[in-house]
C-alpha cells in the first residue's frame, strides 16, 4: 500500500489520455494541495480513441469532439500540469525519480508517487515491407488523422491485417468511404474471443456488406506499387493483392518497457502485475489502464483485457490511492460491444472455449428470440449464446448479436456475472417490457430460461 501522499508532495503520472487523467483528475479533486504532472508523449490527452473509427469514417466531422478535455482545460481548470511532447525513458526506484525528453532536452523529475498510465501499442510483425508508406496503424488521435488524410487523398482498395473488433470498426469506416476492402485474418474465424458459432453471424455481415474475407491466411507482406515507393501490393497465401493502403490491426501489447526496465513485476499475461489497489510491486508506483493487468471476476486470476472502461476505472482508483486513498477496484468481466456494419455485437464474461480452456464444466444455450414484441413493426432477430456451469448453472458469460438492441442488453448478464448470479437467478429477473424495446419474454430471459432446463443435465457437455 503507498504511503499516505505528504502536504504538498508531487504525484507524477505517465500518460494522458483515459487512465492517466483519471488518475490525475481524481487526485486533484481529493488533493487540493498536492502537485501534479502528467507526462504525455504525444500532442492529445484525454481523447476517444474508442471513436477514432467512426471520425475516419466521416460520421463524426470534428476533430475536437474526441477531445473530451484539453491539455489547457487540464492547466487551467484543475491546475494539472500537462506536458505534452514529453516521453518518459528512465524509471529509477530507488532515487523515485523519472527522466523525461521534451523539446529536445532530457530532464528528470522527482515524486512522491508515480502512476504509469503508458497504455498499451499496436503489434508491430517484422513483416518485408511494413514500413512502405501506405501501411497505417490505429491507435492514437494522430493515428486517425493520418489514416484520414490517406484516404482524403484517394484510395480505392484497402487490405486490413486482422478482424478484431478494431480491424471490423475499420473495415465498416473504409467502406463508408468509398473503398473496397479485404480484411485477411491468420485465424479461423473473425472476432476470435467469440465462439465461431457467433462469428460466424458477423461473418456474414462482412460479406453482406461486399468485405473480401480471407480467414485462415497469413500475410507474409507488402510490397511497392510499380514504380512507386508506397505500398501497392499485400503478399498473401502465394498471391499479389493490390491495394492502395494497408491497415494493421493484428494485436495490441501492453506498454511496459518503462516499468520493466525499473525492475517493476510483469504479470503473467506480460502486463503490469497490481493488487486491487493498482499498487505495483513498488509501493510508490502504481499502474492502471491497457499497460496493466485487471482481476477476472469470472476466473479469479489476473487477466489482460485492455478496455476504455476498464483504464477509466483503474485510473479513477489509482489517482485516489496515489494521494493517500484506499480504493479498490472491481474487477472485469471483458465486457465489450461492437457495430460491424448494421451489426451490434456484444460479449461478456468467458466464451465457451475459454471457459473449457479454464477447465470449467462448460454448458451454453444459444436460442433467437426478437428484439420487439411481434406486434410491433421493425423488431429484428438478436441471437443470444449463454455460457454456464454445467452443474451449478453460475454464468459463466454470454455473446450476443443483432440489428437492435443487442448492446446494452449485454449489461444484464454483466452484472448477473458480477453478482455470481446462477441460470435460474437469471431467468427471475424482473426485466421491462413494452412492445417497441422487448417481447415480454426477452431474448435474456428465453436464453436462461433454457439453460435452466440443461442444468445439472449434461455435466461437461459443450453447448
Ligand atoms: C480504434 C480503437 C477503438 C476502441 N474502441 C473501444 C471501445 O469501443 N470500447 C472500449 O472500452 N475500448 C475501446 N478501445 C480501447 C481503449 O481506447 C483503450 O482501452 C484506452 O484508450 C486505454 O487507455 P489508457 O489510458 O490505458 O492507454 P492509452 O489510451 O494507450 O494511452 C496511453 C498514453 O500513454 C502515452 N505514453 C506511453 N508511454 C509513454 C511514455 N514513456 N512517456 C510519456 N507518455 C507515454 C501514450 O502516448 C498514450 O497517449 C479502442 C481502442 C482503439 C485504438
Amino acid at each position: 500500500m503507498p504511503s499516505a501522499m505528504r502536504e504538498g508532495g508531487r504525484l507524477l503520472v505517465v500518460g494522458g489520455v483515459a487512465a492517466g487523467m483519471s488518475a490525475a483528475s481524481r487526485a486533484r479533486r481529493l488533493r487540493p494541495d498536492v502537485e501534479i504532472v502528467v507526462l504525455e508523449k504525444g500532442q492529445d490527452v484525454s481523447y476517444g480513441a474508442c471513436a477514432t473509427p467512426y471520425y475516419v469514417a466521416g460520421v463524426i466531422e470534428e476533430r475536437d469532439r474526441l477531445i473530451r478535455y484539453d491539455a489547457d482545460f487540464f492547466r487551467r481548470e484543475r491546475r494539472i500540469d500537462v506536458r505534452l511532447g514529453a516521453e518518459a525513458l528512465e524509471l529509477d526506484l530507488r532515487r523515485k525519480s523519472v527522466t523525461y525528453r521534451a523539446g529536445g532536452t532530457t530532464e528528470a523529475t522527482a515524486y512522491d508517487a508515480l502512476v504509469l498510465a503508458t497504455g498499451a501499442v499496436p503489434v508491430k510483425f517484422p513483416l518485408p515491407g511494413i514500413d512502405l508508406p501506405g501501411v497505417l496503424f490505429l491507435r492514437t488521435l494522430e493515428d486517425a488523422d493520418i489514416i484520414k488524410r490517406t484516404i482524403e487523398a484517394g484510395v480505392e482498395r484497402v487490405s486490413i491485417l486482422g478482424a478484431g473488433y478494431i480491424g471490423l470498426e475499420m473495415a465498416e469506416a473504409f467502406s463508408a468511404r468509398g473503398a473496397a476492402v479485404t480484411v485477411f485474418e491468420l485465424l479461423p474465424n473473425v472476432l476470435s474471443t467469440y465462439d465461431p458459432d457467433m462469428s460466424e453471424i458477423v461473418e456474414r455481415e462482412l460479406l453482406d456488406q461486399g468485405v473480401i474475407l480471407h480467414k485462415g491466411t497469413r500475410v507474409e507482406g507488402f510490397e511497392p506499387a510499380s514504380g512507386g515507393d508506397r505500398v501497392g501490393y499485400a503478399l498473401a497465401s502465394g498471391r499479389r493483392i493490390a491495394t492502395d493502403a494497408v491497415l494493421v490491426a493484428a494485436g495490441v501489447k501492453p506498454a511496459t518497457a518503462l516499468a520493466a526496465s525499473a525492475g517493476i513485476e510483469l504479470g503473467a499475461t506480460g502486463a503490469i502485475r497490481v493488487d486491487a489497489r493498482q499498487v505495483t510491486s513498488d509501493p510508490s508506483v502504481l499502474a492502471a489502464g491497457d499497460c496493466s493487468e485487471a482481476l477476472h471476476v469470472v476466473t479469479g486470476r489476473p487477466a489482460w483485457i485492455p478496455l476504455g472502461t476498464t483504464a477509466n476505472k483503474q485510473g479513477k482508483v489509482a489517482g485516489e490511492n496515489a494521494v493517500g486513498g484506499n480504493a479498490r477496484f472491481g474487477g472485469i468481466a471483458g465486457t465489450n460491444t461492437t457495430k460491424v456494419f448494421d451489426l451490434e455485437v456484444a460479449q461478456t464474461g468467458l466464451s465457451s472455449a475459454s471457459a473449457e480452456r479454464e477447465g470449467l464444466r462448460v454448458a451454453s444455450v444459444r436460442i433467437t428470440a426478437g428484439s420487439r414484441a411481434h406486434t410491433y413493426p421493425g423488431g429484428s432477430p438478436i441471437t443470444v449464446k449463454l455460457v454456464f456451469d454445467a452443474d451449478s448453472g453460475r454464468v459463466l458469460g454470454a455473446q450476443m448479436a443483432g440489428r437492435e438492441g443487442v448492446a446494452k442488453r449485454i449489461d444484464t448478464i454483466a452484472a448477473a456475472i458480477h453478482a455470481r448470479m446462477s441460470v435460474t437467478g437469471l431467468a427471475e429477473i424482473d426485466m421491462s417490457y413494452a412492445p417497441p424495446f422487448a417481447p415480454v419474454w426477452d431474448p435474456v430471459l428465453i436464453a436462461a430460461s433454457e439453460a435452466v432446463k440443461k442444468v445439472g443435465r449434461s455435466p461437461g457437455a459443450r453447448g
